[in-house]
């Protein structure tokens, strides 16, 4: 029956892999288990199933060019607000 799980690499088989995503949280077979924490071959192959098909990459656009000029900006606009802060405080009274 195990063999049925496991490919010819070691891996679980498509068959492996229906029997872990049918088992309840924490309730999977423990010997598909075991193989799956210490394959990442295995878990990415889940994590990928996992995904819906036509899903795009999960990695964001860049966020445009303008939008990152105004963060620098404000940041720098913060730093010189603190440095005259800092002026102020310390002038004699
Ligand atoms: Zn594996």
């Amino acid at each position: 029956m195990a063999a049925a799980l496991f490919d010819a690499d070691g891996c679980l088989s498509p068959r492996g892999f229906a029997q872990i995503s049918a088992a309840p949280p924490g309730r999977a077979p423990a010997e598909l288990a075991a193989h799956l924490a210490g394959c990442a071959r295995c878990q990415r192959r889940l994590l990928v199933a996992a995904l819906p098909s036509g899903t795009p990459s999960p990695r964001r656009p860049p966020p445009p060019l303008w939008r990152t000029g105004v963060a620098v900006v404000v940041c720098l606009l913060l730093v010189v607000m603190a440095m005259v802060l800092t002026q102020v405080l310390r002038a004699p009274r």
